[in-house]
């Protein structure tokens, strides 16, 4: 082991939130040195060949064009516009997200992001170590022990530490440990599997580019985003175990028989359907929750390290690049403060961290069971109706959360007010246009929009 090293602000993790943040604090002129345990994801191979992608919204897009990075990000995504659900006999239906195509949701290239973000980093003068995994911390004095691609340790020693080193983060570990931080990690009883629908003969998209394509099926579900060079990213999301289970496909045939009963349309779209689903790994999901994210002004964890979430509101790495914004508005105003500036981040960001955890998971029923239920569907109608008739008083939770800065903790209070007034005007209903528009006006009028004015929240975003 060698002498310790002085560092200024340290990073751990060079993952989508870590080379966002190292980015920010270089602009505000800090010396930043990331510390990744993976290689370099620029040198390629960093997902096996596989192109995973993710969705990019509102939220992430501003943290974005805080650091000038949005416009050149924006040559790596596909818009999407909606839902396009797939029943069993092949029927589908559309569902668009928002008011208008504007409001979309922005698909893209994990690995392509992070290379992204990573030039960007470096291009700064940020100093990134790959192949460096954090395997111990002396947090509350910045000391930090890492391992290189040789199991070499060598210690440093930092004036600020930031964890960004995700949901399983090694320094909330040691944390924990230390019995600094209290957590709880929910795991889901479902995992997930990547799979790939590839371009047809001339490399066009087999399906509907610009749309979140879903085969709901109750209790479990598959679905497919676009990327730029005509592919699918494809998900399975299956409980571990029972009738539809992971432990149930044990080898190609049960891997067919299960496409063949629930998404028989898929199969076309999937030439390498079995050979993928043995090849690639099984992912777990959870809900991680802790608290105090922070040491004094000396450590802070962010991003998934904080505050891991289920993926079915498309908001972990968002919330992330939402927490790098809010850093930034609190570097700047409260300069080098970072005791005062962690604690306001802390006290800002953990109801919206909480509150976003919390409709994630209620998003997975709503995605794998509900958007195949005609009584869900007259509600999206109705609401659609509402965002068009009284655009000023009236947006739905999903497009607060996807479209709007307004905090999470808001838009989950308002999303509970709304199904109030959604079960009084779609009992007795068959059709949004059935809707009695003057009803819906007072209704709104008296339940949601005194609480968006007590909140001091506008709709006009
Ligand atoms: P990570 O991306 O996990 O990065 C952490 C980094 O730290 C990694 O590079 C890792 O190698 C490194 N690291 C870990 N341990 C150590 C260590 N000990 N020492 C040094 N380095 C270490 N979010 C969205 O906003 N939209 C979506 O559509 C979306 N879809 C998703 C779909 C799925 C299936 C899943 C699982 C997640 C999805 N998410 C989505 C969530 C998103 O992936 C995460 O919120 C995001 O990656 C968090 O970024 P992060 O930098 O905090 O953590």
């Amino acid at each position: 082991m060698g002498p310790r090293r002085e560092q200024d602000v340290v990073i751990v993790g060079g993952g989508l939130v870590g080379s966002l943040l190292a980015v920010v604090l270089a602009e505000r002129g800090r010396p930043v040195t990331v510390f990744e345990r993976r290689a370099d994801p620029r040198r390629g191979g960093a997902e096996g060949g596989r192109s995973i992608n993710l969705v990019l919204t509102r939220r992430g897009v501003r943290a974005l064009e805080r650091v000038g990075l949005a416009t050149r990000a924006m040559a790596l995504t596909v818009p999407v516009t909606g839902r396009m659900m797939h029943a069993v006999d092949g029927e589908r239906a559309y569902q668009p997200y928002g008011r208008d195509a504007s409001e979309c949701n922005l698909s893209i290239s994990r690995a392509g992001l992070n290379a992204f973000l990573l030039d960007a980093a470096v291009e700064r003068g940020v100093d990134v170590r790959f192949g460096a995994r954090l395997v111990g911390a002396d947090a509350g004095r910045g000391r930090l022990s890492f391992e290189d691609d040789a199991s070499a340790r060598f210690e440093i020693e930092a004036r600020v530490v930031f964890g960004a080193d995700g949901a399983g983060s090694a320094l909330r570990g040691a944390l924990r440990d230390a019995g600094t931080v209290e957590e709880s990690v929910d795991m889901l009883p479902h995992g997930y599997k990547e799979l790939e629908i590839p371009p047809d003969d001339r490399g066009a998209f087999r399906i509907e580019a610009h749309a979140l394509h879903i085969w709901p099926r109750g209790s479990f579900m598959l679905m497919a985003l676009p990327n730029v060079d005509g592919s699918f990213t494809a998900t399975l999301y299956l409980p571990y175990q029972g009738a539809r289970g992971f432990d149930r496909l044990a080898d190609p045939d049960g891997v067919r028989a299960l496409f063949r009963s629930a998404f028989p349309d898929a199969i076309a779209l999937m030439p390498d359907l079995e050979r993928a689903f043995f090849a690639n790994p099984t992912g777990s999901l959870g809900t991680v929750r802790c608290r105090p994210w922070r040491v004094g002004g000396r450590a802070l964890l962010i991003g998934d390290a904080a505050h891991a979430i289920v993926p079915f509101f498309g908001q972990g790495m968002n919330t992330g690049f939402e927490d790098c914004s809010v850093l930034a508005d609190l570097l700047d105003a409260r300069g080098n403060d970072f005791d005062a500036v962690f604690a306001e981040f802390e006290r800002r960001r953990k109801p919206d961290a909480d509150a976003i955890a919390d409709m994630a998971l209620e998003n997975f029923v709503e995605m794998r069971d509900r958007v195949a239920d005609d009584r869900f569907l007259l509600r999206k109608a109705v609401e659609h109706r509402l965002e068009v008739e009284m655009p000023r008083s009236y947006r739905s939770r999903y497009s607060m959360v996807m479209y709007s800065h307004i905090p999470f903790a808001v838009a989950r209070e308002a999303g509970r007010v709304q199904e109030g007034i959604l079960d009084d005007l779609c009992a007795g209903i068959e059709s949004p246009d059935a809707l009695d528009v003057e009803r819906a006006r007072r209704l709104v009028d008296t339940r949601l929009t005194p609480l968006l004015r007590a909140r001091n929240v506008r709709l006009d975003y």
